[in-house]
């Protein structure tokens, strides 16, 4: 009877501990993909860090967004999506060794950390072995999709020593790859904290303009040839900041189409 008894409560106290260790798992694991989550991927990279700077090693931090994944979304739908995530999480995680970790940061976008890699060719072998597993179209449900990836790369300690450091610029590194085209990708750059901090700034001061009247037009006359005659002009946007001066259009008009402050400002320049 009382070995009965002994291997019930055995039986219980194992039963208890597999379902702490499920709570734990599913705590610090992304349901969609069976990848670390957020926290989880967080905390190996400040691991990583730790021992790269205890080792004297270098290691990189890779941030991966898929490009234009809402459109699979939008024309496919949600269901899709998910499972497309799932099929490019799987792809990604054979490209790694033992040694690095993946997770999933939320959305379409994954972290990478590679704790060893030596030299940038190290790095960018990484990046490159990522974007060949891209290659091979998607099977789903009977469609056959593409998908490619932007990323962005921070290596550090150089770039940084702490996990929010590594991910804001390997973030801002991931966008230059975006603007570059998508599917490549981008080592993060001091001139890149530059843009972001000044892009940060004009999107900040624009709406400000915009009230002050800080914004000018300058009309360029279209002349007829034969006749020498003003028949037209052309009204060009300028915008002579208060501290950085003259900004060019080119460098703002991306911006306010960006937020949204195209809008007014194009009501503005016909009102105007
Ligand atoms: P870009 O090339 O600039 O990255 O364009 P994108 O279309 O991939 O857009 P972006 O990365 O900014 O947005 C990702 C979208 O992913 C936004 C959201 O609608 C969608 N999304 C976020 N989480 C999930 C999810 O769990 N499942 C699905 N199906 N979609 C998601
Ligand atoms: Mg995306």
């Amino acid at each position: 009877k009382l070995l009965e008894i002994g291997s019930h409560l055995i039986g219980i106290v194992l039963a208890r501990q597999a379902s702490e260790a499920r709570i734990a798992y599913l705590a610090s694991h992304d349901a969609l993909t069976g990848l670390p989550n957020r926290a989880l991927v967080r905390d190996r990279l400040e691991q990583a860090i730790a021992h790269a700077q205890r080792e004297n090693l270098s290691g990189a931090l890779l941030f991966v967004d898929i490009d234009n994944f809402k459109l699979v979304n939008d024309t496919l739908g949600h269901p899709m999506g998910d499972a497309l995530l799932a099929q490019v999480a799987a792809r990604l995680d054979q490209c790694v060794r033992q040694v690095d970790s993946i997770g999933r940061l939320g959305g379409d976008e994954f972290l990478v950390v590679l704790p060893d890699t030596g030299d940038t060719d190290g790095i960018c072998a990484v990046a490159e072995k990522i974007a060949e597993a891209m290659q091979a179209p998607f099977q789903i449900d009977g469609h056959t999709l593409s998908a490619s990836l932007s990323l962005g790369i921070a290596v550090f300690p150089t770039d940084g020593d702490n996990p929010d450091t590594l991910i804001r610029k390997a973030d801002a590194a991931m966008y230059h790859a975006k603007d570059a085209g998508r599917n490549t990708y981008r080592f993060f750059t001091e001139r890149m904290n530059l843009d972001s901090a000044e892009h940060l700034k004009l999107r900040t001061d624009m709406r400000h303009a915009l009230e002050q009247g800080e914004f000018e037009l300058h009309y360029q006359p279209q002349i007829d040839l034969a006749s020498g005659a003003i028949v037209g002009v052309e009204a060009l946007i300028r915008w002579p900041h208060a501290e950085l001066g003259m900004i060019p259009p080119g460098r703002f008009i991306p911006i306010a189409e960006a937020c949204g402050a195209i809008v007014p400002i194009g009501e503005w320049v016909l009102q105007e």
